[in-house]
């Protein structure tokens, strides 16, 4: 057997995966939630079992992957067991790379440079990075970016019309991200429907907490809806989506300092500031219980939906195929039904009792003779960055 170890690192979490490189099997998961701060949460699933953690505080990231090493040994399978091949890293910001990359002192150096254009996410990557190297520095650690599959952008949607001097010093441009998941959702759905991915024009809605929107045509991006960070775009669990961005001028002029804006986008907004709550199935509850606040926030995220779609079908010179990914995307018939509705005049026709099935996998919920097919398909980021560690490290 051979394997391969998934490492996501957020700023205050670890998320892990170990993956038969062979049968694709999930043969370990699970992470390590609040480090750094007064008690941990983790928790260690293998073999159909799960366990928690005692709740004791986890200073740092290398304190978290130790937890993790350990709680291999004690659960299984115990990482001497199974012939670890690669150690795959998700790197929120890759800058202009495109390609996974085997890390080296030069790469990390990059990725550490990127902090500026990603604070909070490149930071934990990379001291997730080091300690994992740190730990197992006779494997090759792999850095798979979630801006790499939009690299290949067509300038006219990377560019933001701004003095084009002062973008190129700064290397302020588009870059998009969940590109792992984009890439992955837009193959999957061009198996699904029996196409050639290189013939199919689709968008594809990833929405989770963070949340975003595709146009692919060809399997190559038309344009996506976050830009030079993930702050860009749809209306997310605590981030705002699209601002005019004098939003920002007014709040500063006031006298709000540039970390109070950042907390206040990022963490303060979206459906949580405009509802008190930032999980989808809680706001539903909310809708359900008359809650005016919450059906206001439903309302501002499916606008905003309808509007990337119909944008998105008219740049691809009308789309084949939507699909829904993602926590929001694959388990919320509700929104999906909220959001094609109205693209019916577009072509876009629900079935309803497709839509509302209870099923998991990969599948169509449009009638027959919808001119666009609409789809469900699960995403796998796990599985799609084990592939690429694989592959890179040949
Ligand atoms: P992340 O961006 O953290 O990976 P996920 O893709 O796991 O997020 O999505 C999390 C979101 O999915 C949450 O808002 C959660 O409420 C929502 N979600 C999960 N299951 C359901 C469900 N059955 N119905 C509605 N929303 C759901």
């Amino acid at each position: 057997m051979r394997s391969v170890l998934v490492l996501n690192s957020g700023s205050s979490s670890l998320k892990y995966q170990l993956v038969d490189a062979d049968s694709e099997e999930v043969l370990a998961e699970g992470g390590v939630q609040r480090i750094g701060e007064s008690g941990a949460t983790s928790s260690h699933s293998s073999g159909g079992r799960r366990t928690d953690g005692d709740g004791r505080p986890v200073a740092d990231h290398a304190e978290a992957l130790a937890l993790v090493v350990s709680a291999f040994a004690e659960h299984g399978p115990h990482l001497d067991d199974v012939d670890l091949v690669a150690v795959g890293h998700r790197v929120v910001h890759g800058g202009d790379r495109s390609e996974p990359t085997v890390i080296t002192d030069e790469v990390l150096a990059e990725i550490e440079d990127l902090q500026v254009l990603a604070p909070l996410h490149n930071r934990a990557a990379a001291t997730g990075i080091r300690a994992a190297r740190e730990l197992r520095p006779d494997l090759p650690h792999v850095a798979v970016f979630d801006t790499a599959f939009f690299a290949s952008l067509p300038a006219a949607a990377s560019t933001y019309a701004i003095d084009a001097e002062v973008a190129a010093r700064h290397r302020i441009r588009r870059y998009g991200f969940h590109g792992t998941s984009h890439a992955w959702v837009s193959a999957r759905g061009a198996e699904l429907v029996g196409r050639p991915l290189s013939e199919l024009r689709q968008i594809v809605l990833h929405l989770g907490n963070g949340a975003s929107a595709s146009a692919v045509d060809g399997g190559r991006p038309v344009d996506t809806s976050m830009g030079l960070t993930p702050l860009e775009g749809l209306v997310m669990g605590t981030r705002s989506g699209d601002l005019d961005p004098a939003v920002v001028l007014t709040l500063a002029r006031a006298g709000w300092s540039t970390e109070d804006l950042d907390a206040l986008l990022n963490k303060r907004s979206g459906l949580l500031g405009l509802s008190g709550v930032n999980d989808f199935r809680a706001l539903m509850e909310r809708v359900d219980a008359g809650d005016e606040a919450a059906r206001l926030a439903l309302d501002v995220y499916v606008h905003r939906l309808v509007r990337y779609v119909g944008g998105y079908h008219a740049l691809l010179g009308g789309a084949e195929l939507l699909t829904f990914t993602a926590g929001v995307g694959e388990n919320a018939p509700r929104l999906r039904a909220a959001v094609v509705q109205r693209l019916r005049p577009l072509g876009f026709v629900l079935d309803e009792e497709a839509n509302g099935a209870d099923r998991r996998d990969a599948r169509t919920i449009s009638t027959p003779d919808s001119p666009v097919t609409v789809a469900v398909v699960p995403t796998n980021e796990e599985l799609a960055i084990a592939r690429q560690a694989l592959e890179a490290v040949g």
